[in-house]
C-alpha cells in the first residue's frame, strides 16, 4: 500500500489534474457524450491504438450501430468488418458477446454497478472504471500505461510496477486520486489526457505539466528511467506458407477458425490454420509480406496452387472489399495481379 504521505499527495494533486484538464481537453467525438455504450466502444478501440486512428472508426461504428440493441442483433461479419484495420479483432467479438449478454441480464440497460460491468466480456479493471467514471460518475481508478507512466514518476515508484506489490500501490493511488475529485470522470480524463500529450514516455513536455512541482522523477533527473521496464520475452519467428487457389475468375478463400488470433476472418488458405498441404520442392513464392503479432514476427509466403480438394468458399475479386479480411492476405494480394 502506499504511505500516508503519498496518499496525501494524491489528494492534494487531484483538483489541479481537474482543473488542467477543464482548460485542456481535446474536443474528441466521445467527449460529447455520456453514453455508458458510447464511451464503452471508444474505450475498447483506444486499447492499443491512438486517438487519430479511432476518431474514423468510432464515428463510422457510431454511425452503423448507434444503440447496444443494435450491435447485439447485427451480423458477426458486420462487425468484424467495421473493426477491420484496427487489429486485435478479440475486442469486436467481445463487445458484440458483450451486447447480447447485456440485452440478456440487463434488460439492454448497460449495468451500472462496477461488479456486473466487469463480468462482460472483455471488460477489465481499467476499462470498467473509465466506463463507471466517465458515462456514470462514480468514483471508480483507472490504471494503464498512461497512468502508470505519470503515476511512477510524479511518487519516483523505481519498481518493475507490473509486480503484484506495485500494481497494488499504483491501483490505490489511483483510487485516492479520483476519490479526492468533484468530477471523477474528469479526473480520470485528465490522466488519460496528461499521459498522450504531456508526459511522453520519451521526452516528456514538463513545461506544460500542470504537477511538475511535486514530480519526485523530474526533481531527481530519473525520468527516463521511469516507468522501469521488465525484461522483454524473445520474439519468436514465424513462417506461413499461403496457397493462391483460383478458378474461372474466383478465388478460395477459408475463415479463420475459433482459437486463431483474428478468428472469423476470411484469408487464403495456408499451412497456419490447414497445415495439411505441402509445397512442391521448386515452389516460388508470388509475393511476401511481414507483420508482428506481439513478440511474433511473422514472414507470409504466396504460392500458387492448383484447385484442389482444399475446404473453403469461392469469392470473385469484386467482393473482396466487402467481407472481412486479414490485414496481411490483403497485402499479400495486393502484389499480384488478381484473376478478372
Ligand atoms: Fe511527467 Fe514531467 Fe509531469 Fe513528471 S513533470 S509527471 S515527468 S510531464
Amino acid at each position: 500500500m502506499p504511505s500516508d504521505a503519498a496518499i496525501r499527495k494524491a489528494r492534494r494533486l487531484a483538483p489541479r489534474l481537474e482543473a488542467w484538464f477543464a482548460g485542456h481537453a481535446r474536443d474528441l467525438p466521445w467527449r460529447r457524450t455520456r453514453t455508458p455504450y458510447a464511451i464503452w466502444v471508444s474505450e475498447i478501440m483506444l486499447q492499443q491504438t491512438q486517438v487519430a486512428t479511432v476518431i474514423p472508426f468510432w464515428q463510422r461504428w457510431m454511425r452503423a450501430l448507434p444503440s447496444l440493441p443494435h450491435l447485439a442483433r447485427t451480423q458477426p461479419e458486420r462487425v468484424l468488418k467495421l473493426w477491420e484495420g484496427l487489429g486485435y479483432y478479440s475486442r469486436a467479438r467481445n463487445l458484440q458477446a458483450a451486447a447480447k449478454q447485456i440485452m440478456a441480464e440487463h434488460g439492454g440497460r448497460f449495468p451500472t454497478d462496477p461488479k456486473s460491468i466487469r463480468a462482460l466480456p472483455g471488460i477489465g479493471r481499467y476499462t470498467a472504471g473509465a466506463i463507471s467514471s466517465i458515462a456514470l460518475g462514480q468514483a471508480e481508478p483507472i490504471v494503464d500505461g498512461n497512468v502508470i507512466r505519470i503515476l511512477t514518476r510524479l511518487f519516483g515508484l523505481q519498481d518493475d510496477p507490473k509486480s503484484k506489490p506495485m500494481q497494488e500501490i499504483l491501483w490505490a493511488l489511483a483510487e485516492q486520486l479520483v476519490k479526492a475529485a468533484d468530477d471523477c470522470g474528469a479526473l480520470n480524463q485528465s490522466l488519460m489526457e496528461l499521459g498522450a500529450t504531456v508526459c511522453h514516455p520519451r521526452a516528456p513536455a514538463c513545461e506544460r505539466c500542470p504537477v511538475a512541482r511535486s514530480c519526485v522523477a523530474r526533481r531527481k533527473g530519473i525520468i527516463h528511467l521511469l516507468p522501469a521496464k521488465p525484461a522483454r520475452p524473445a520474439s519468436v519467428q514465424q513462417l506461413i506458407h499461403v496457397y493462391l487457389i483460383t478458378h474461372a475468375g474466383r478465388m478460395l478463400l477459408q475463415q479463420r477458425p475459433e482459437g486463431f488470433h483474428n478468428a472469423g476472418f476470411w484469408e487464403l488458405p495456408n499451412d497456419e490454420t490447414c497445415p495439411e498441404r505441402s509445397l512442391p520442392e521448386d515452389a516460388q513464392p508470388l509475393a511476401t509480406a511481414r507483420h508482428t503479432i506481439t513478440r511474433y514476427r511473422i514472414e507470409l509466403r504466396l504460392y500458387a496452387m492448383p484447385r484442389k480438394k482444399t475446404p473453403g468458399q469461392w469469392h470473385a475479386v469484386g467482393e473482396l472489399d466487402s467481407i472481412p479480411m486479414t490485414a496481411a492476405h490483403r497485402k499479400l494480394l495486393s502484389q499480384i495481379n488478381l484473376p478478372a
